[in-house]
């Protein structure tokens, strides 16, 4: 699979070996079962093909009859690549909230997401070997790894999360409900789109600005140039987002040590013809984040 990566660093491995999937290595090092999907079914490293349609979320245009068990039966064979079931699993669906949810022994295997799950956009656990599913098609998830307190969380951070600062608020509740040192955290800042495919309205911009603080804003935003829709240069340019460098501005912030802290170098547009990708118009599906609070090796 011909990932482009924007730097040289080695951050994730991939796993072919059934439904192909990344991990990130700093994870996979504390014993923390990880992994982000791709397009692909099934793919050859030997001669670089596979089979695409890889399908882990119930979508918009697909009722949830009809998608479910087509979808549940992908996670599960995921689950148990990962070494875990899908009566484990805690699913969310995400509405571009801040909200993150505690999960609780009755939130785990549903065949469907409970209402209380569609307005999270985040989940915390600290029951053994809970699974933990987000999803996303540019939008990063952020994996959170407590090994002393042996609690995970996981988030989908697209700007509005991000805005809100999710990261953190799933820190937070890690720290409230379960006791956890910031300090003993690991986190990573998964695949998603990077600053140079992100272009954002100024009213964006302005919400960063005003929300954290304009110095914050600057830091995070750059003006590129660009045109509109008659292909006429627009004046001035328009504002690109750094979703990884925000997100990771939050998890220092939330007290997470700087070399705890990896950060995806594999953006989603960059590579849609290996990711779905809501900016590059490929959107029959999204990608799934999976985590599982187990720390050592399976
Ligand atoms: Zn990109």
């Amino acid at each position: 699979m011909r990932i482009q990566y924007s730097n040289d660093k080695k951050i994730f491995s991939l796993h072919t070996g059934g439904i192909p999937y990344l991990s990130f290595d700093m994870l996979d090092g504390l014993g923390v079962p990880n992994l982000y999907t791709t397009r692909f079914l099934s793919y050859d490293s030997e001669t670089g093909t596979g089979e695409e349609g890889m399908r882990v979320a119930v979508m918009n245009n697909e009722t949830v009859d009809e998608a479910s068990p087509v979808v549940r039966a992908y996670r599960d064979k995921l689950a148990h690549q990962l070494g875990s079931t899908l009566d484990r699993e805690c699913i969310t669906d995400q509405k571009h909230t801040n909200y993150v949810h505690v999960a609780a022994a009755g939130d785990l295997g549903l065949r469907e997401k409970p209402l209380h799950m569609q307005y999270v956009d985040g989940v915390v656990t600290d029951i053994p070997d809970v699974l933990l599913t987000v999803f996303g098609a540019d939008c990063p998830s952020v994996y959170i790894a407590d090994p002393v307190r042996k609690a995970i969380g996981l988030v989908h951070a697209g700007w509005k999360g991000t805005l809100g600062r999710i990261p953190e608020v799933a820190v937070a509740n890690m720290v409230v409900r379960f006791g956890c040192d910031p300090a003993d955290m690991y986190a990573a800042i998964g695949p998603g789109i990077c600053r140079d495919c992100y272009e954002m309205g100024d009213e964006v911009y302005d919400a960063f600005a005003e929300q954290w603080s304009p110095e914050e804003a600057e830091r995070i935003f750059s003006r590129y140039p660009a045109a509109d829709a008659d292909g006429n240069d627009i004046p001035g340019g328009k504002y690109h987002l750094d979703l990884r460098e925000a997100n990771l501005m939050t998890l220092l912030r939330a007290g997470i040590p700087a070399d705890h802290i990896e950060i995806s170098n594999v953006c989603t547009k960059c590579n849609a013809d290996i990711f779905y990708s809501y900016r590059a118009r490929r959107m029959e599906n999204e990608q799934a984040a999976m985590m599982i609070n187990r720390f050592g090796n399976i």
